[in-house]
């Protein structure tokens, strides 16, 4: 325990002086004979407890307490006024302007002992609480801090100080599944480890929940920080016995490394914040330094998702829509409504740009809302053969209220359900399939068609397209692109155009840009094609236009039927003879 520091002001010489004696056993002692003088001795220490006597000239004490009380490091320390019992009246303004507690002169001596010492005692356990975790006695916040701008201060040439940052992976499963009580006890017990593996200068800290941080002074290159931060990961990775069970989890951590003049606390434990956001970006249970490129990538995240939050308030999106043509009719047959943000100063935003972020900020919710409520609206105006795809996150598939948001947009629009396509990927499936199915049932029940997007890419499990009855299987871009050099991606077009027609489904072929490999997928057996060959995606207004060429092209063909009237049959054609349109965004 810290030698605490009293000071002692009275204007009284020989009180002041039997007061510091009778204090020297317990304390250093500051004297002081005013306010005036108080305030200049104190410049620059650590008070831990004063005792003002209150009746003192230049300032009284009443004065000085209250000015005391105003400084931080002041705030909370006891003071203990002394003063005459026949002017006890000062009293009540003393207790009230921020004193602790009093003693009336003259003193007894074997009280005043015991009165300090007390109180001396309950200052070091505020000062304690105040500066340690409960649960794990480790130093909070407040003191790594503290410790961690001694140590900036400190650091001599060539001398390095590196700030770890730890997340522990796992922890909130173990909270959540086995209780509480075991969360704490992990807790205990991962601190202890982390104590084991620090030196005596290291500080470890716990910043709150599974949060903890290490300051590491004094070391002379990164790769000291490299094998402490090797060893945790290791060390906090293997097993604990939690009442009889055996718990694992990991722990990520980010490294900040400070040894230039002038070093900021706060900027330093942001910098392994940042470092430590990277590191389990990368897969947990690892580590990783922080460099000035992450501070501007994050800023950079951090610009646009305020402007994604307010993009989503003002709606400062667009629907572009791109043709999908059938091979058969070589007529359009639906438009796929793709979105666009039209960003204030960047301009058009493709999806790719944005809908990542926005899953992440929860935002995917309400844009998938207004897409559907939009597209719907828009193909309400389409003669009545065309249909309007849409695409919804798996995020989107997840949330209780999709069903509802797609019956509310037919509702809204007057749109024959028929005439709505949704456009799901596998992902929805691989979560909880037995809740993707259900949707998908329920989707299926309102009379919507349903498409299985990009198929081919990540999981490719034609298991999923049997699980359920899609309408429509779209093959990647990814494939139709390479499947003119590349033998493996011409059969991958092959097969699922195969099972697709098995299966009585049609085969979109996506991204085709040529008439080579239009002609190659008709080979093999796609149904509709859909790419720049045909169309870019163009702004709903441009669709009244893209028919008009349609019809001008085939005008030996049947005219499509307008609003409200059923379509006619259509003639077999050769080919799209859509010519490529460019459209901006795309
Ligand atoms: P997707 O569903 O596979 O959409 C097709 C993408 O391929 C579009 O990109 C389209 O512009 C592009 N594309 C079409 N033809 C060609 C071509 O011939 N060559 C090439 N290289 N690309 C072509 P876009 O508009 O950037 O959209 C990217 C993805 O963003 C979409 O892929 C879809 O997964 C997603 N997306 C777009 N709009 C929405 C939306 O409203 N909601 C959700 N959840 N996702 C959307
Ligand atoms: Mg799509």
């Amino acid at each position: 325990m810290r030698r605490p520091t009293v000071l002692v002001v009275d204007d009284d010489a020989f009180s002041r002086t039997v007061v510091s004696k009778k204090l020297k056993a317990l304390a250093n002692v500051i004297e002081a004979e005013d306010g005036h003088d108080a305030l200049c001795r104190m410049q620059g220490v650590r008070i831990d407890l004063a005792i003002v006597d209150l009746e003192i000239p230049r300032f009284n004490g009443l004065d000085l307490i209250k000015c005391m009380r105003g400084m931080p490091s002041l705030k909370h320390i006891p003071i203990i006024v002394l003063t005459a019992n026949e002017t006890r009246g000062g009293l009540e303004g003393a207790l009230m302007g921020g004193a602790t507690s009093f003693l009336l002169k003259p003193l007894n001596w074997s009280a005043f002992g015991e009165h300090i010492r007390h109180v001396l005692e309950l200052a070091y356990r505020a000062g304690h609480l105040a500066l340690h975790d409960h649960l794990t006695g480790l130093p909070n916040r407040v003191q790594l801090n503290e410790r961690l701008e001694n140590a900036l201060s400190l650091v001599q040439p060539g001398a390095l100080v590196a700030i770890h940052m730890l997340d522990l992976d796992q922890f909130k499963k173990v909270n959540d599944t086995m209780g509480h009580p075991a969360g704490d006890r992990l807790l205990e017990l991962v601190a202890e480890r982390l104590r084991t593996l620090v030196r005596g200068a290291d500080t470890v800290a716990r910043m709150g929940g599974d949060e903890f941080a290490i300051v590491q002074p004094a070391i002379s290159g990164p790769s000291d920080a490299a094998t402490l931060a090797q060893r945790i990961v290791s060390v906090v990775g293997e097993p604990y016995d939690i009442s009889g069970v055996q718990v694992v989890i990991g722990t990520t951590i980010g490294i900040s490394i400070a040894g230039t003049p002038g070093c900021k606390p706060e900027n330093e434990l942001r910098n392994a914040d940042i470092a430590l956001y990277r590191a389990k970006k990368a897969g947990r249970g690892t580590f990783c330094f922080f460099d000035t490129g992450m501070d501007l990538a994050l800023h950079e995240r951090h610009e646009l998702s305020l402007d994604l939050a307010q993009a989503v308030e003002n709606k400062q999106f667009e629907l572009f829509y791109q043709p999908v043509v059938g091979l058969e009719s070589d007529r359009i047959k639906a438009f796929e409504a793709l979105i666009r943000w039209r960003h204030p100063r960047k301009g058009l935003v493709p999806p790719g740009a944005f809908l990542t972020l926005a899953e992440q900020l929860g935002l995917i919710l309400p844009l998938g809302e207004w897409v559907l409520e939009e597209a719907c609206m828009a193909a309400q105006s389409w003669p009545q053969d065309l249909c309007v795809a849409v695409n919804l996150s798996p995020t989107h598939f997840r949330s209780k209220g999709l069903v509802d948001a797609v019956r509310r947009a037919l509702d809204k629009s007057g749109l024959d359900p028929r005439r709505l396509e949704i456009d799901v990927t596998e992902a929805i499936l691989l979560r909880d399939p037995g809740t993707a199915l259900a949707v998908l049932h329920e989707l299926r029940a309102l009379g919507v068609r349903i498409a299985m997007d990009d198929f081919g890419t990540g999981y490719s499990s034609i298991s999923h397209l049997h699980s359920f009855p899609f309408d429509k299987v779209k093959i990647d871009q990814s494939f139709v692109e390479k499947m003119m050099a590349n033998r493996s991606s011409l059969n991958v077009v092959r097969a699922v155009a195969t099972l697709a027609n098995g299966l009585g489904i049609e085969a979109t072929a996506e991204g085709v840009e040529t008439e080579e490999q239009l002609a190659a997928i008709r080979a093999e057996g796609c149904t509709e094609m859909q790419g720049f060959l045909s169309s870019e995606p163009v702004p709903a207004g441009e669709i009244p236009l893209l028919l008009l060429e349609e019809q001008l092209r085939n005008s030996d063909g049947p005219a499509r039927a307008p609003r409200g009237q059923p379509s006619a049959s259509k003639p077999v054609r050769e080919a799209p003879r859509v010519p490529a349109r460019k459209a901006a965004g795309t």
